[in-house]
């Protein structure tokens, strides 16, 4: 489409804002070449404001200038009109449009775009050996035409910039479809009207397609187009995708090294908040791209860092609960040992001798072996407490399970049955060997002298016994203490300190 023809419709529909008034007056004054400087500093000075922010400009690292420049006339002399017209231009425009805050349209996030694009645009005409003097202004404007659309067709254009960045179709063709022309074209018209030159006017009518810019306006257009990309990174999201895009483009088409590519980047974001702020603009969180890299790889390094602390937090968890397992452990057998043991003597319960007997007893038959039980009581003992005291008996009971206790094998059980009753389980016993141990047994209690208040006491037992053997696998755990207990009876008939075993099982 041409210009003129896009030119009548947009101004069908459009009325173009006129330009501000101290703009007028820059541009009427750089037109006329001989008395230009004195009067462009006039202008200027009069607006402190205005003053102020172009010093800050001249003395930004935007334009590396050696010395401090501390006046209007000496910003001249070391940037030259072009550039001070041009700063000029951008703050009073800027600053004019900045004004209108209306819904539907985020004024900040414009013109945070276009200065960084400014910026960007500055940056990599530098990076190309493309000196362009008007290149900050003409890419701070370059989507001016946006603006100009929105204040004309609100709702309808804020919509439509919504569902460009919804469907991801490009801006232009939705402004083509709707409106048969677009903010470049706008943007063109607008910049001419208002007297700008050409060589900023026309690369803004193309910075979406360079391409099919005019020869003389396509390396400009281009660095727009370019601009707008490193100013997308900064103010949008799914960064790391549009820096991958922009490098291989950069390195493909400009012969860019990635080193050039990575001073590049951060250099907008450094120099961008250092403008933005001459502009009154907030500049966000906007950060260099390799401080944004380098704090992601910290992030990392602080992930990986706790998923370490992690593991050995885990660790010492598990060995905790192992530590506490195994006390757990060793507590339930201490409490079994509770419930098996005697209290008075240390030797096994009833209960214990009970359960024991059980399993000796299934172990017999299983391997076809001898089993052996022992039952003694002490003689007399109603005696030995009514003489010396129940204390003293409870000595007595002690010091007979102590000296019993020395008499068997590791493998033997030694229980306190009931009262002064005892029982001994011997495994692998037969007849003959429990005969001979059961006299042994009496033997060693009749030697055993408790001394209790300085008087000596002694005490004899009566044992009886019995025999499982091979034979007779049938015996029951009831007959065979039923029987050991009637060899009891029958030694303490007999006359007590007597062992009588009976052969298992009786009838
Ligand atoms: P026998 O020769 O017939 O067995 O006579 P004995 O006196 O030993 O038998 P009896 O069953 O008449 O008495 C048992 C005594 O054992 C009664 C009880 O006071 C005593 N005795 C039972 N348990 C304990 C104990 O834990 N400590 C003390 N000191 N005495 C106990
Ligand atoms: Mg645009
Ligand atoms: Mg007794």
């Amino acid at each position: 489409m041409k210009t003129d023809h896009a030119q009548q419709l947009i101004e069908k529909e459009i009325t173009l804002p006129s330009p501000p008034a101290i703009a007028v007056q820059i541009l009427n004054t750089v037109q006329k070449e001989d008395a230009a400087l004195g009067e462009l500093v006039k202008i200027i000075s009069a607006d402190p404001a205005l003053t102020g922010k172009m010093l800050q400009i001249a003395n930004s690292g935007f334009y590396a200038v050696k010395s401090k420049v501390t006046s209007i006339d000496r910003a001249l002399s070391v940037l030259g009109t072009n550039v001070i017209k041009n700063i000029a231009l951008s703050f009073v425009i800027a600053t004019d449009l900045r004004e209108e805050k209306q819904s539907g349209f985020d004024f900040d996030d414009y013109w945070r775009r276009s200065v960084t694009s400014a910026v960007a645009a500055g940056l990599v005409a530098q990076q190309l050996g493309q000196r362009d003097d008007d290149i900050f202004v003409t890419a701070l404007l370059h989507n001016i035409g946006m603006l100009v659309i929105f204040m004309h067709k609100k709702s309808e254009y804020s919509e439509l910039l919504h569902e460009s960045i919804i469907t991801g179709q490009s801006l232009i063709t939705l402004e083509q479809r709707t409106y048969n022309f677009d903010h470049q074209q706008v943007g063109t018209v607008l910049i001419k009207k208002w007297g700008l030159p050409e060589s900023i006017s026309v690369p803004i009518g193309f910075h979406h397609n360079p391409e099919s810019a005019p020869e003389t306006d396509r390396v400009t257009a281009q660095i727009l187009y370019l601009a707008d990309q490193l100013s997308a990174i900064y103010n949008e999201t799914d960064t790391a995708e549009k820096v991958r895009l922009l490098q291989g483009e950069l390195m493909e088409q400009y012969s860019l090294s990635p080193d050039q590519i990575r001073l590049l980047l951060d250099d907008v974001a450094e120099k961008s908040v250092e403008i933005l702020k001459t502009f009154e603009i907030e500049p966000g969180d906007m950060k260099p791209y390799s401080e944004m890299l380098q704090k992601a790889n910290e992030e990392l390094g602080r992930l990986n860092l706790s998923y370490e602390q992690l593991v050995i937090e885990l660790k010492e968890a598990k060995e905790k609960s192992d530590r506490l397992a195994n006390e757990l452990k060793d507590a339930n057998v201490r409490l079994n040992d509770l419930a098996y043991t005697d209290v008075l003597t240390g030797l096994y319960n009833h209960r214990y001798f009970q359960d024991n007997l059980n399993s000796e007893l299934s172990r017999a038959r299983r391997y076809n072996s001898s089993l052996s039980l022992l039952i003694f009581d002490i003689d007399h003992f109603k005696k030995v407490n009514d003489t010396y005291g129940h204390p003293a008996g409870d000595q007595v009971l002690k010091e007979i399970a102590t000296a019993v206790q020395k008499t068997v094998r590791p493998s033997d059980i030694v229980a306190r049955y009931g009262g002064e009753e005892f029982a001994v389980l011997l495994p692998e016993t037969g007849l003959k060997g429990v005969k001979v141990f059961a006299e042994r047994l009496r033997r060693s209690v009749e030697g055993v002298i408790t001394v209790a208040e300085n008087r000596q006491i002694m005490v004899t037992v009566s044992v009886g016994g019995t025999t499982l053997g091979p034979e007779q696998p049938e015996v029951t755990k009831d007959r065979l203490i039923q029987t050991a207990d009637r060899g009891l009876y029958r030694a303490k008939e007999n006359g007590r300190n007597q062992v009588t075993i009976l052969k298992a099982p009786l009838s």
